[in-house]
Order: structure tokens, then C-alpha cells, then sequence
């Protein structure tokens, strides 16, 4: 039991976890192709590339991301985006909370988020950060889910599809737990509590 496919198989497991819908290593894999397909989409902004993950759920995406941008000259400006309740797409929203990137004038930002949901989130980022003066506004999301709202919301560029299930790990969260998974995968009802 020592070749690498079993040591994979036992990091993405966790008693609370149903089912791992993307795995430790397919996300590794993507989040370096990520990287550099748009480290050589953004070669023009080298210097003037301003990269802003939305907390929480992105902090273990931006970090490994970044990490492969080793030669790039970029600048990280965090923002949170916190979404309110509602039981459908036309009453739930996003707000900002927190401090915004500042200098974005001449800027091409590029927003880094966990999962593209209700499309909420993007569209109050964009417009904030194209009011700015950012030459260029561009999203990359790890997730998006195979819903109407979210594949209609305008998003450059997509890590995985998935179906629309309620996910946890790799920075998502179930009532803040679960973010530190080096996996994506669903929760069992047990633990949904
Ligand atoms: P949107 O603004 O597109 O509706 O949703 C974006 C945010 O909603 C994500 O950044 C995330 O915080 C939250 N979200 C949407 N779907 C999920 C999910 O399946 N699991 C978790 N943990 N958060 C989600
Ligand atoms: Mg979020």
C-alpha cells in the first residue's frame, strides 16, 4: 500500500464528508493550468495585474494560485463579500464588507472566487472595480455550478463544472467548518445538522 494512488485515497477523506466530488490532485493539476494560461493571457500587465481573492472561501485557492505565478509581478488586494439570506435568486444578494482594493486606476484586475453560484458576487465586484478606472476586469472561480445563474453569469475562467450540490472544503464552508479539506466533496446529512 505505498503507491501514490492509495496515499491520494487516504488524504481526500473525512467522517463527515459523503461523497469527494474534485479531488486534492485533479485540483492541483487545474489550479497550475490556471495559472498559467492566464499568467500568459495577463504577459501584457506584467506589473499592472492587480489579483483580488474574495474571502473567505478563496484563501486556499489564491494561495496555491499565486504560487504558481512565481515569475509574474502582480499585487494581492483581499476583499469580503458576504451574501444575504432570501429563498431565491431575485431576493438573496451580495454586500461588500471590509475595506476595498484601493489604485485600481490603469489596473487589470483579475477577482478570485471559491464557486460561482447565483452570479451575485461577480457581478457587484465587476461593477465596483470597472467604476474604478481598472483597465481590464476579468474572474476566475475555482467552481461553478451547472445552474442557470451561474453558467449565464460572465466568468473568463472556470476550474470544474459541477452539479449543483451544496460543497464544502478547499476554502468552502459549512458554518465555517470544513474549509481546511484539501478536497471539494459533499457533506453527509449527519453532519448538516
Ligand atoms: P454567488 O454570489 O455566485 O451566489 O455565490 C458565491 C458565494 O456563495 C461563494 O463565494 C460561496 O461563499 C457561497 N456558495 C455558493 N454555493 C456554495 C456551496 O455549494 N458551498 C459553499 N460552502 N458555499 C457556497
Ligand atoms: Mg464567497
Amino acid at each position: 500500500m505505498h503507491d501514490s494512488l492509495s496515499n491520494h485515497t487516504n488524504e481526500d477523506r473525512h467522517e463527515d464528508v459523503e461523497r469527494v466530488l474534485v479531488s486534492s490532485a485533479a485540483i492541483a493539476k487545474r489550479v497550475v493550468e490556471l495559472a498559467q494560461q492566464i499568467g500568459n493571457d495577463y504577459a501584457h500587465a506584467d506589473g499592472r495585474l492587480t489579483v483580488v481573492p474574495v474571502m473567505t472561501g478563496s484563501l486556499l485557492f489564491a494561495a496555491d494560485f499565486v504560487r504558481a505565478l512565481p515569475q509574474r509581478r502582480l499585487r494581492l488586494q483581499l476583499t469580503t463579500v458576504s451574501s444575504y439570506g432570501g429563498k431565491n435568486t431575485a431576493t438573496r444578494g451580495s454586500t461588500l464588507s471590509g475595506s476595498l482594493p484601493k489604485h485600481l486606476e490603469g489596473h487589470h484586475v483579475l477577482i478570485l472566487d471559491d464557486i460561482l453560484d447565483s452570479g451575485g458576487t461577480l457581478r457587484l465586484l465587476r461593477s465596483e472595480f470597472e467604476s474604478r478606472g481598472a483597465a481590464s476586469v476579468r474572474a476566475c472561480v475555482l467552481l461553478r455550478k451547472k445552474i442557470p445563474s451561474a453558467v449565464s453569469t460572465p466568468c473568463e475562467y472556470v476550474g470544474f463544472d459541477i452539479d449543483d450540490e451544496f460543497v464544502v472544503g478547499y476554502g468552502l464552508d459549512y458554518d465555517d467548518l470544513y474549509r481546511n479539506l484539501p478536497f471539494v466533496g459533499t457533506l453527509r446529512r449527519e453532519a448538516r445538522a
